[in-house]
């Protein structure tokens, strides 16, 4: 039977009259590329942040951000880069661009982050690199996955696409002590600026290198040592750059969207509990809470399919799309993409607890525009699918 309700999506943006007026206040002024928006955004970032010393620099995607921030720490052919199977390909794909290659691990079944003893067992002479994945908004085990990567002399770079905001042991993500983090604010992410991103490091040259990289390897260096006597046009290119660089179009939009977030993540914990609550006496196993004190950002909200549940994974999403509920799966883990799995003769049995939990994960509709109504349909939709 089709719902009579119109169909509620898995994500919406909330973008207000405040996000409007800046954008048209940003098409009036003449300057639509990255200026003084994008300068705003980075300088309001930094101290949502709230650490001295923090670089932070706006890009048109994260994804662009993790090319960046891995070309910075000098990523290149013959390094490895370990990641969680269980990612968007964005976060892996980044490392093939550079001719480095992917080593993929599997992920704690508690947390659906990755597994640090799992790191630690894939690392070998080639290894340069780990990129852990704050998955759904809660905290990967940074402590563990800091001292593995000093322990190796590797580099972390957080792909914190999800982890806005997250902390752990009541710190940001993004204050932490990785060489790089990188955040996204794709339209369905925490906050949005349709497409774009934020790399964020306390490291100055790396800083410098990802600034440079980020606008086709164009260097002010020569210009801000002669501008006095170098009239403005003089550029230097020292390296083949990237056009990675965020519009004043889609900062005005960032700005506005990062003024609300501790509002956004409050509804957002709010609805996350509703589930909680409301699911607690089903065979479903609920995403895991961050630790006392801390935030999830809960920027999705993962359902698994328990043992007792007496429905396959796919049939129940498809109960739900008859009752006007979007869902969605996050992810389809990478070594089960035939790219991935081609090229590194990926087994599935290599991926125990990535594998198990794909199986029967669903992704529910979580997302500051949803009404407890809303919110009440899901749950009755949710069970009612359980029983058929
Ligand atoms: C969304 C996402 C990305 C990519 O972000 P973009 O801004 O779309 O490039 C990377 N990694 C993860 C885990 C994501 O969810």
């Amino acid at each position: 039977m089709i719902s009579p309700l119109p169909f509620l999506p898995f994500a919406l943006p909330e973008l207000g009259e405040e996000e409007i007026a800046e954008v048209v206040d940003t098409l009036r002024s003449g300057w639509v590329t990255t200026g003084p928006k994008a300068r705003r955004f980075e300088d309001d970032f930094a101290a949502f942040l709230g650490e001295p010393g923090l670089h932070c620099l706006a890009v048109n995607s994260a994804t662009a951000g993790l090319h960046l921030a891995l070309e910075a720490i000098g990523i290149g052919p013959g390094d490895e880069v370990i990641t969680t199977t269980h990612t968007f390909t964005a976060t892996a794909e980044v490392v093939r661009y550079l001719g480095a290659d992917v080593v993929l691990v599997d992920i704690d079944p508690a947390t659906l982050c990755i597994n640090p003893a799992c790191v630690e067992a894939a690392i070998t002479p080639r290894t340069k690199a780990i990129v852990p994945v704050h998955y759904a908004g809660l905290a990967a085990d940074m402590p563990a996955l800091l001292a593995i990567a000093q322990k190796h002399g590797l580099k972390i770079v957080e792909d914190a696409a999800h982890a806005l905001p997250t902390t752990i042991g009541g710190a940001l993500v993004g204050t932490l002590a990785s060489a790089v983090t990188v955040f996204s604010f794709y339209a369905n992410k925490t906050i949005t600026t349709g497409e774009g991103g934020m790399v964020v490091t306390r490291d100055e040259a790396l800083a410098k290198r990802m600034k440079v990289m980020r606008l086709h390897g164009m260097s002010r260096d020569a210009f801000d040592r002669f501008t006095a006597t170098v009239p403005s046009w003089y550029y230097e290119i020292v390296a083949p750059g990237f056009k990675y660089n965020l519009t004043d179009i889609a900062a005005a939009l960032g700005i506005h969207q990062l003024k609300r977030l501790r509002g956004f993540q409050v509804r957002r914990e709010q609805i996350a509990a509703q589930y909680a609550a409301a699911f607690a006496d089903l065979p479903l196993v609920t995403p895991p809470q961050a630790a006392p004190g801390d935030t999830h950002a809960w920027h999705l909200y993962v359902l698994r399919l328990g043992d007792g549940a007496g429905v396959e994974r796919d049939a129940f999403i498809e109960r739900l799309f008859a009752a006007g509920i979007g869902c969605s799966v996050h992810y389809i883990p990478l070594h089960l993409q035939p790219y991935w799995r081609d090229r590194y003769a990926l087994k599935r049995e290599d991926f125990p607890h990535s594998q198990h939990a794909f199986e029967r994960m669903l992704t529910l509709p979580l997302y500051t525009r949803m009404t407890d109504a809303d919110v009440a349909r899901v749950v009755g939709a949710v069970r009612a699918a359980l029983i058929g």
